[in-house]
């Protein structure tokens, strides 16, 4: 048997970041940035107001107060969007929206609530000092400048000084296409009548979720009976548009394992029983004229999702240009015996408690396992906040034993 970690690493191996891209501004999110952006703008570009009110020189304001307003002549609006050019003479007042550019000559806006909001004439009752209520051109950034650095992962908050600065498209490691196809005859769609001997498809969906969940462009492609023409015919629609493929179902040693019997037929995809539990069988290579990578899982649901986590969301984690490929852990004592198979590493689902005051130099939480571990059991899986690691050469797992724990609940780093 191979272990888990030469596994990986000939998965990782086999994979490098996609090919940098110019894509659409929303299709960059979560990816890093493969440019250093200049702005080729001033923010502000021109200077304005920051707020709804009146355009003055500080001069003819300076005396007003509430029981002496300053009363003077309105001879101009400016809106936001104007591009009108207007002067401000003295002795004037222009009524300006916030945003909008400053008349010539503006030293300082007056907000509408110091006022009386008169549109002829405005009453003024209170001062502002110089330069007050204005934005400056350029004060935010600098034409020139640099904005976001080349390997920036793109957030939403990084998206819209993108397009503060006028880019339409940045230069990214583009998500990774992800196709998920369902293997098994017994499998029907969620939503659909269940005659005997059939099941709900599961894996296409949680996998699908998983990738999405990563930030990857992830599609369920549908269910695939165990037929081995149909499931090529099934793989190779999906070549042109996938970075990675990902099946479920049929590579064990049965009867009716296709994905196996065809793909090894194939070649390109090597088949190995891996010293772990769940998720003993893998498959992993490369398919079609371009080496599409592709993971073929087991098709027991918590296999299959035990198999993402350990070797599929590495794999993406590089696909994105990400060097820290794995999910957090926390060190966690356990708070139950159980047992684990001799020369395989085990994956417990789990949760986490922290019942106790911690010891020094401790994180104090107690891990638990869920319910049973046979690798059916769904429910059990959904309640799961961790998996616990516990190494090959263990047998035995006793109380107070300290683990260490994968994190599964979504952490976007
Ligand atoms: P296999 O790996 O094809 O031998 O499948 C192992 C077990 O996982 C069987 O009980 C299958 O019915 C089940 N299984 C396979 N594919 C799925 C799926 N997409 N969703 C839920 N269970 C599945
Ligand atoms: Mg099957």
């Amino acid at each position: 048997m191979k272990p888990v970690e030469e596994h990986l690493a000939e998965c990782l191996a086999a994979v490098t970041v996609l090919p940098a891209a110019d894509v659409a501004l929303l299709d960059a999110l979560d990816c890093l940035l493969d440019e250093d952006v200049v702005a080729a703008v001033d923010l502000p570009s021109f200077d304005n107001s920051a707020m709804d009110g009146y355009a003055v020189r500080v001069p003819d304001v300076a005396s007003a107060t509430s029981a002496h307003p300053v009363r003077l002549p309105v001879v101009g609006d400016v809106p936001a969007g104007s591009g009108e050019r207007l002067d401000l003479p003295s002795g004037t007042a222009i009524r300006i929206m916030t945003g909008a550019p400053l008349p010539a000559g503006t030293e300082a806006v007056v907000p509408v609530e110091w006022t009386d909001r008169g549109t002829a004439t405005v009453s003024i009752a209170q001062p502002p000092a110089e330069g007050q209520f204005l934005r400056a051109a350029g004060e935010d950034v600098r034409r020139g400048q640099v904005v976001l650095r080349r390997g920036v992962r793109i957030g939403p908050r990084q998206v819209g000084l993108l397009a503060a600065v006028g880019r339409a498209t940045a230069r990214v490691h583009p998500r990774p296409r992800v196709a998920v196809l369902s293997t098994g005859s017994e499998l029907v769609a969620p939503g659909g009548t269940l005659g005997r001997g059939q099941i709900h498809d599961s894996n296409g969906y949680a996998i699908a979720a998983a990738a999405a969940e990563l930030g990857a462009a992830s599609r369920h492609v549908g269910l695939v009976a165990d037929d081995g023409d149909a499931f090529l015919a099934a793989l190779e629609a999906q070549l042109a548009t996938a970075d990675l493929l990902v099946t479920t179902g049929g590579v064990s040693a049965g009867a009716y394992d296709t994905v196996k019997e065809v793909l090894s037929k194939a070649g390109g995809v090597v088949f190995e029983k891996v010293a772990m539990q769940p998720g003993m069988p893998q498959g992993f290579g490369r398919v079609g004229v371009d080496g599409t990578p592709i993971f073929t899982l087991p098709g027991n649901p918590v296999s299959s999702m035990v198999s993402f986590e350990v070797f599929v969301r590495p794999v993406l984690r590089r696909l994105f240009g990400e060097t820290d490929l794995h999910r957090p852990t926390v060190s966690a004592r356990a708070g139950v015996d159980w047992s684990s198979p001799p020369g395989k590493r085990q994956f417990v689902r789990a949760r986490l408690t922290s019942p106790v005051a911690p010891a020094a130099g401790e994180s104090g939480l107690v891990v638990t396992p869920v319910g049973g571990q046979g690798s059916h059991l769904v429910a059990d899986l959904a309640q799961a906040q961790c998996l616990a690691v516990v190494p090959e050469d263990v047998t035995r797992v006793q109380v107070g034993d300290e683990l260490t724990c994968m994190l599964l609940d979504r952490v976007r780093r």
